[in-house]
């Protein structure tokens, strides 16, 4: 190999160096700890691309305590069954949903991308956590999110939650597509008035915008079915975030 060669050659290997780094750099660890330099408390400060995490005024979750109950609009469910893809990202177990399923909302389409869980709930009622806590996240055309929240206490046995928890992956992993199928509206009470109120991812980067549609009536799963999530993960809950200048509207009637 010449000189010339050989330069170049430590050149590229150079550039591949620096690139893998600012790769790393770009996603930093964060964790649900209680303390520490990845906690919730942290995230603002763990990269530039999560400062909203630390300075954002209208972040999420809250606690739902004093409303404003208005009749405002439905939620349309237009939702069909998915395959069940799967996956554990280190800080929850996550169902990328086949396309074709959407929520109209306020007439804008948002299409249902993935649902996962929280353990305990991130929101809180009056300052009551539930057990779980299911997030339905939606797209619409222009990026916007939407998500469904789902409380879940603890009660009867729940059929449309079985193939969910008994193939929950135990370690972090890609995707798979699993031979069961799964229905999200079975996923959610029959009862579909809610809260909502305008917050942000509850994980970094904690992007703001986000429509926050928190389902009223919570759904039950049995102790056992609650404890495979929490077996996997011991709190995968962000803390309370200020309420701010916001209003949070409590929808009190669906419409036939
Ligand atoms: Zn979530």
């Amino acid at each position: 190999m010449s000189l010339r060669r050989l330069f170049v050659f430590a050149l590229l290997l150079n550039v591949v160096w620096v690139v893998s780094v600012m790769a790393q750099e770009e996603k930093p660890h964060w964790s649900y700890e209680a303390e520490g330099e990845t906690s919730p408390s942290m995230w603002g400060q763990l990269s530039p691309d999560y400062a909203l995490c630390g300075t954002g005024k209208t972040q999420s979750p809250i606690d739902i305590a004093s409303t404003v109950a208005t009749d405002v609009s439905d939620i349309a469910f237009n939702y069909a069954s998915s395959a069940l893809t799967i996956f554990n990202n280190g800080h929850t177990v996550q169902v990328n949903y086949d396309g074709g399923s959407e929520i109209v909302y306020n007439e804008r389409a948002f299409s249902l991308a993935q649902f996962h869980v929280h353990h305990p709930s991130e929101h809180t009622l009056n300052g009551e956590a539930f057990p779980l806590e299911v997030h339905f996240v939606h797209k619409d055309a222009d990026g916007n999110l939407a998500v469904v929240g789902v409380l879940v206490k603890e009660g009867a046995e729940n059929p449309a939650y079985a193939e969910f928890l008994a193939n929950l992956p135990t370690e972090e992993g890609e995707p798979t597509t699993l031979d069961y199928t799964v229905n999200a509206l079975e996923m959610m009470p029959a009862e579909k008035t809610y809260y909502t109120y305008s917050g942000s991812l509850t994980t970094p980067p904690c992007s703001e915008g986000v429509r926050w549609l928190l389902l009223t009536t919570p759904i039950e799963l049995s102790a056992e079915q609650i404890e495979a999530v929490g077996m996997l993960f011991e709190h995968n809950a962000r803390p309370i975030q200020s309420l701010n200048a916001r209003d949070v509207l409590q929808d009190t009637l669906t419409h036939p």
